[in-house]
């Protein structure tokens, strides 16, 4: 296998921006509308409208081409500092959710049992008011915080404070313990911040990028990735760290194909050589670090001979490789990742690779981690919320007091009636989150519906969860609504908007709308203290001298840069218990953890069984836009990566249409085999988000990774679910 191959994919992969944007361009365009009307020669007649994506959560500016109250064009905003006048792959594409003709239209209400996806259409007047009739029946049965919102996106934002006014707490979105919560924590113990979205990360001026599971390019967060391409172009170096040869490590100078869940093992003898070699920040270490002495002496027996048993990575490539960080301190940065929920212990593996960018002094510095710009744009004064009645529900079972959100997974654990809960959930309303993709365990999450007085979805399209609700409430797209202002703390601080590029479509309305009318209804008005939502983002604005129609036109507003760094002028200050970058936590030790991370193994998959790893496709996000017509041009389904050796001893052909069989005997619908050297023989990978089964949706190709994730391994630090213990067989 060469590097020039990979470097070709990269490339493809990093193009696919353009190429959706091509084929929409190409006269194939679902919607039937001119070719020539998307390929760039637009008349006078054409409006351009600035507003920011929600295709995933990065918010990049977008201005919208409109012509006749059609969308035909979305390109980057020039100005959006997320954007830089480009958009990914996804973000130009977006105009195949807007007209998607699988759209939720109309206000739906359950006629037939809960689950069997029977509905009957009805007005949003009656759908609102059966809303609020449950959920004041809840209220007066068992108390508001029996009643969750489950949430996903920036949509959410106005549904949150009708929730909270109603008066739950149990308002969880699955990205923390199912996504980047492990993450956020490990790095808040170690330097007493987060990582944040969109990432810190100093890419584009990094001298050294170490990629460990994390899949840049493939993961197409899109500022990101342009300064990956940036830094790539600069001349730094790149390290990936990954059991599948991904599109990063086609450009690597080191790829190191380590073996599943042993990446502590790995972190550890880097840092055993930075120390032993005396090659470590020494001076940073010294003035902002606490606990050297206790990791020195912990590190000492993670020498790369005996990690290189646990990992299958040579001692010669560990000490390469961490020499060169040595070598290229402070400006490297050990990439935090985002999706961190794998084994279990993924708090601790986190703050390993925290601990790591300690040592080379990255945090805070040039290259490594900035700090982000603040804006305080105030908000508007609303009545107090009332206050919790009864213990956290997704901590009754099992309290982790270092969950610094609510665990989605909690929450539907509190689903079932248990002897010590104080508060068994009895309504669940799901903004914005396909909860069969998003949370592990799907039987569990389909047994605790049944056990709800209530449940209502809004969504845009049917997805598997609209099939369990009582009450549809179809919701506008992101380009056919306003939502609340965006506070960007990138680089630079900046205010976007989010504006409708066109009226809604069908019956569906804005989160906004709905809120408002549902908070008349539950009588908490009084949170909502506006007549539209152009009078509440003007009162939003006018504190920061800024006009509303003016935003309307610029769509974004950027502020003067801070200091980014130690060295031009943030003051170095850690919000940890020692005021220090904690390399050894006694608040970790005080909950019985460990104050430094350890290497535990997770063992082998049994004889004929595989580890099920899962990822992103570079131009969907999760199993939100596998459906969009537009992306689907570019990639419609998913494949699973076999390792040739062992397709060969299976006699799987590549592109053979097999299924994958779990451990418990959960079994998924047919996926091509994508027969490869690509990948370790241990374990097997596919792209998350395909093989959807809800009657709704059009594309059901591929197959879900969810239908395999049956087991977890709960983190004992934040309850964190990791999924990557499940192991497959195959069967052909
Ligand atoms: S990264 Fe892509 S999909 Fe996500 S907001 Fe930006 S353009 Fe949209």
């Amino acid at each position: 296998m060469s590097n020039h191959f990979n470097r070709r994919q990269f490339i493809k992969i990093a193009g696919m921006g353009s190429a959706a944007a091509g084929l929409a361009a190409s006269g194939m365009n679902p919607w039937g509308w001119p070719a020539n009307a998307l390929a760039g020669s637009l008349g006078s007649d054409v409006q351009v409208i600035p507003t920011f994506c929600e295709l995933c959560f990065w918010k990049c500016g977008i201005n919208a081409k409109v012509r006749d109250g059609k969308i035909i064009k979305l390109e980057g905003h020039p100005k959006h500092p997320l954007s830089n006048g480009r958009l990914c792959p996804r973000g130009n594409g977006g105009t195949g959710l807007t007209y998607d003709p699988d759209r939720l239209k109309k206000p739906l209400m359950r006629v037939q049992k809960r689950g069997e996806d029977v509905f009957r259409e009805v007005s949003w007047e009656d759908a609102l008011d059966f809303t609020a009739e449950k959920m004041l029946d809840i209220k007066a049965k068992h108390t508001a915080d029996c009643l969750a919102l489950f949430n996903h996106g920036y949509g959410a934002t106005f549904i949150k404070t009708l929730l909270m006014a109603y008066g739950t707490h149990s308002i969880a979105a699955p990205s923390y313990a199912q996504c980047r919560g492990p993450r956020e924590v490990g790095f808040e113990l170690t330097f007493g911040e987060e990582v944040l979205s969109p990432e810190r990360t100093d890419i584009k001026n990094s001298r050294m990028l170490v990629l460990i599971g994390s899949h840049l390019g493939e993961n197409m967060h899109n500022t990101q990735v342009q300064e990956f391409a940036d830094a790539m172009a600069n001349g730094a170096k790149l390290v990936v760290v990954d059991p599948r040869h991904s599109v990063a490590a086609g450009k690597a100078d080191w790829y190191l194909p380590i073996k599943p869940g042993t990446d502590i093992a790995l972190l550890l003898a880097w840092m055993n050589v930075l120390i032993s070699e005396e090659l470590y920040d020494k001076e940073y270490v010294e003035q902002h670090t606490y606990g050297f002495e206790q990791l020195k002496q912990h590190v000492k027996s993670y020498t790369p001979e005996k990690v290189w048993k646990i990992t299958g990575i040579r001692p010669a490539l560990i000490r390469a490789t961490a020499r060169e960080m040595g070598h290229q301190k402070p400006a490297v940065l050990i990439h935090p990742g985002r999706h961190v929920t794998w084994y279990g212990d993924d708090t601790q593996r986190s703050r390993a690779i925290a601990i790591l960018n300690a040592l080379v002094g990255s945090w805070g510095r040039k290259g490594g981690f900035f700090y982000p710009g603040e804006l305080d744009v105030p908000m508007p004064e609303l009545p107090k919320f009332p206050p919790m009645t009864k213990k956290r529900a997704d901590l009754q079972l099992k309290d982790y007091p270092l969950a610094f959100s609510t665990l989605a997974s909690g929450l539907c654990d509190a689903t079932f009636p248990a002897p010590q809960a104080e508060c068994q959930l009895k309504g669940w309303f799901v903004y914005g989150t396909n909860l069969f993709f998003s949370l592990p365990k799907p039987e569990q999450t389909r047994e605790a519906l049944q056990h709800l007085e209530f449940v209502a979805v809004s969504d845009v399209l049917p997805m598997e969860i609209v099939g369990w609700a009582d009450v549809v409430l179809p919701d506008a797209t992101y380009l056919e609504r306003y939502d609340d202002l965006h506070v960007g703390h990138y680089r630079d601080p900046f205010i976007a908007l989010r504006q409708p590029v066109i009226e809604p479509l069908y019956d569906t309305r804005p989160p906004w709308w709905v809120s408002k009318e549902l908070a008349k209804r539950l009588d908490v008005a009084d949170y909502f203290p506006w007549d539209n939502i152009e009078d509440y983002l003007q009162q939003r604005l006018t504190p920061m001298g800024i006009k509303l129609s003016d935003l309307k036109k610029d769509g974004v507003k950027v502020f003067p840069r801070q200091a980014l760094y130690f060295e031009d002028g943030v003051q170095p200050e850690f919000y940890t218990d020692s005021g220090k970058i904690e390399l050894y936590s006694a608040k970790l030790a005080s909950y019985g953890h460990d104050p430094i991370p350890v290497f535990t193994d997770h063992g082998d998959p049994p004889e004929g069984y595989f580890r099920l790893l899962f990822g992103r496709a570079p131009v969907h996000t999760f199993g939100r836009t596998t459906n969009n017509r537009v992306l689907n041009r570019v990639i419609d389904t998913n494949h699973v990566w076999i390792n040739r050796r062992i397709a060969e001893q299976w006699g799987i052909k590549n592109g053979q249409m097999i299924r994958l069989q779990n451990q418990d005997g959960a079994i998924t619908n047919e996926i091509a085999a994508k027969v490869t050297e690509r990948i370790r023989h241990d374990c097997v990978y596919m792209t998350h988000g395909f093989g959807h089964k809800a009657k709704g949706l059009t594309n059901k190709k591929g197959a879900s990774d969810s239908d395999l994730i049956t087991r977890y391994n709960t983190d004992p630090i934040m309850g964190g679910t990791g999924m990557n213990v499940n192991f497959v067989t195959f069967v052909v």
